[in-house]
């Protein structure tokens, strides 16, 4: 009824399925029978030594055999198989297969019988010894495990031989997978030791397919990332595929429903094949990959479901080979899309590459071995569940080295965008700097024109020197400074005598020169610091001495007033002489009242200097004083200190 995973693989090697055989032999006799004492080990394969016929017509029964010696009615003959295991393919009819056992030794014999392909539907077993006793078995997976003599994950049939007697063994075999008898005589000792170690073999598997299982559901549980889960459910249902393949879930888990167990292969074949594809999808991100190999991937897992789908409605016969077929194509194009992919240079489609490879040699070691190429030893026997268990732990592997390689990533992607940040505040802190500097720059530049324009603002535009508003203010903060501490302060008022005649006979021209060459000299007439020069108004100007007493200003102005006397204007090579009254005042700024009252007072002095003739200075003592101000010319002592 059930079909292994190498016919799967033997769909693609088509000789696989054609079974090697002599035709045309005649009925299995004492003289073809397996002599128990001849036989070399304790097992021995019987393969070989099997009769087959195919009742095509359904025709046969075993008690119409068994009475006639197995002579087959006319146009049947027996034939006699050659390869170690009966493979006869699919087949809706029942196949009837028959052999000898003689004891030559004076010993009664109990021995074992084993059929080691638990997945037959119907097993009837018909032993006929030398007396024409007959002991029927019917068994099979169609059948209740209790069916069987021992409840074992293989068909075990007890075999009596008396000594000297001799056991003929009728078999009737019909189900709806593939048909193959690999069939073993065992000496009972020899038997269970021998079991035990397969039967190891199996839990042994059973236990690693469960603990990656479980081991890599605690990680989803964390993680929760799908292809661990698709991952976990490829993992499960593999093993169920395995298992049930060597009986063992018939055996352990559904012993009294062989509906279920008949039905279950088919499943766990489909389901797997959604899973793969689930799985191979995320884990080799194909949504990244072309068209055709995401087609094909996402085509066969909803192949993969159709078939399970169906397969609750169809027979057993059309859903295994639906899903044979799905296998046989799916299996080595996904292999095949591993391999483009790790040729070009995908390091997990490496992995999965080689899981899948192993995976594929586990089974064709199992096809080889059943073909009599490879030795028949547990290795190649269990191929395919150890392909299977290397297939996924190492998938185990490449899944954690996969999340290893996303947080590398990750960790990769955060550095650079962390660099991009560091290099953004960088030109944010350039362009910032730049700014400062800039804004630095303009104020300097307009601090400058401020100054600039503080010191046009303070200067006067003909003659070049300080004008009358800056004399204002610097009078007030020297008066302010005064007032602070003990100091004295002088002014000295200058005017120009009898200028409207030059306006009036040179021009205004003329006029300007003259103030012009005034300014001058009195700005180098004076030298001390603190001392100060002004154009008062008009054709006035002022001159303020800091520290300077009365007397020391009137010496000031009568060294001016000599000095312009002394210096005639020269205008258009004519030597035009000028002369200038000077008004001096002087005071303590901490004792007088305001800046006010020295600008009368020194105003006061000029008009009398005006008054006594021009081309003098006048002198004015005490400055705001309540009393009538002294104004007088210089005495001769200080005259003489000029
Ligand atoms: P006094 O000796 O009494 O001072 O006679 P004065 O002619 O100088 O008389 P006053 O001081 O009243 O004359 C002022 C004249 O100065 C009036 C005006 O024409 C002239 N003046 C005032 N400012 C300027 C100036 O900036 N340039 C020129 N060329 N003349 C000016
Ligand atoms: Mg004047
Ligand atoms: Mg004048």
């Amino acid at each position: 009824m059930s079909v292994r995973p190498q016919i799967l693989l033997a769909l693609l090697c088509l000789f696989v399925i054609a079974p090697a055989v002599a035709a045309g032999a005649s009925a299995p006799s004492s003289e073809t029978a397996v002599t128990l004492t001849a036989r070399g080990g304790e097992s021995m394969p019987l393969g070989d030594r099997v009769y087959w016929v195919k009742d095509s017509q359904r025709t046969l029964n075993s008690q119409a055999l068994l009475a006639s010696g197995l002579q087959l009615p006319e146009g049947m003959e027996w034939t006699r198989n050659e390869s170690k295991t009966p493979n006869l393919g699919f087949s809706e009819a029942p196949f009837w297969f028959a052999f000898s056992v003689r004891n030559a030794s004076d010993v009664h014999k109990s021995e074992l019988l084993e059929i080691a392909y638990p997945i037959l539907d119907y097993v009837d077993v018909h032993l006929i010894n030398g007396s024409g006793e007959v002991r029927s078995v019917y068994t099979g997976d169609l059948r209740p495990v209790s069916s069987r003599p021992i409840e074992h994950r293989n068909f075990l049939f007890p075999i009596e031989v008396a000594a000297k007697d001799s056991v003929t063994v009728l078999i009737r075999v019909q189900t709806e997978g593939a048909v193959q008898l690999p069939v073993t005589l065992w000496q009972e000792a020899a038997f269970f030791e021998n079991d035990q170690k397969f039967q190891a073999l199996q839990f042994i598997f059973a236990g690693i397919m469960l603990a990656i299982a479980l081991y890599n559901l605690l990680i989803w549980l964390f993680v929760r990332i799908s292809s661990y889960l698709w991952y976990i459910l490829n993992v499960l249902t593999i093993a169920l595929v395995q298992l049930s393949l060597h009986g063992m879930t018939a055996l352990y888990l559904w012993p009294d429903l062989p509906e279920l167990n008949n039905h279950s292969l088919v499943g766990f074949i489909t389901l797997n094949m959604v899973f793969v594809c689930l799985f191979t999808y995320g884990f080799l991100n194909l949504s990244q990959r072309g068209r055709f190999i995401r087609a094909f991937v996402a085509g066969f897992g909803v192949y993969g479901a159709l078939v399970f789908a169906l397969s609750w409605f169809l027979s057993y016969g059309v859903s295994i080979r639906l899903a044979v077929l799905g296998i046989t194509v799916g299996a080595p194009v996904v292999w095949m899309i591993g391999i483009y992919l790790s040729i070009r240079g995908d390091i997990l489609a490496r992995f999965y590459t080689i899981a899948w490879t192993i995976l594929l040699m586990g089974h064709f070691f199992l096809a080889f071995n059943k073909l009599g190429i490879l030795p028949r030893t547990v290795f190649f026997e269990y191929g395919p569940q150890m392909g299977a268990a290397l297939e996924v732990i190492l998938l185990s592997f490449a899944l954690a080295y996969r999340i290893n390689l996303e947080r590398q990533r990750r960790f990769q992607a955060q550095q650079s965008l962390l660099e991009a940040e560091r290099e953004n505040r960088e030109i944010q802190r350039q362009a910032n700097e730049l700014l400062e500097h800039k804004v630095r720059e303009r104020t300097r530049e307009l601090e400058a024109a401020n100054l600039q324009l503080r010191k046009m603002s303070s200067l006067d535009g003909l003659t070049g020197i300080h004008n009358r508003r800056y004399f204002d203010e610097t009078l007030q903060k020297e008066w302010s400074k005064g007032s602070r501490e003990p100091s004295h302060i002088c002014l000295l008022l200058i005017d120009v005598d009898h200028f409207k005649g030059f306006n009036d006979d040179h021009g205004h021209l003329c006029g300007d020169a003259c103030l012009q060459h005034l300014a001058g000299l009195l700005q180098r007439s004076v030298y001390r610091a603190g001392d100060f020069v002004a154009r008062f108004g008009g054709e006035e100007f002022a001159v303020l001495l800091c520290h300077t007493e009365l007397e020391g200003g009137a010496i000031v102005a009568e060294r001016i007033r000599r000095q312009v006397e002394s210096q005639p204007l020269d205008w258009e090579g004519q030597s035009m002489p000028i002369t200038v009254s000077i008004g001096v005042a002087g005071t303590e700024p901490m004792a007088r009242g305001i800046p006010n009252s020295l600008i009368a007072s020194a105003d006061e002095a000029l008009y009398t200097a005006k008054e006594s003739g021009r081309n003098c200075v006048m002198t004015c003592q005490p400055v705001g004083a309540d009393c009538a101000p002294t104004i007088e010319p210089l005495s001769r002592e200080t005259l003489a200190k000029v």
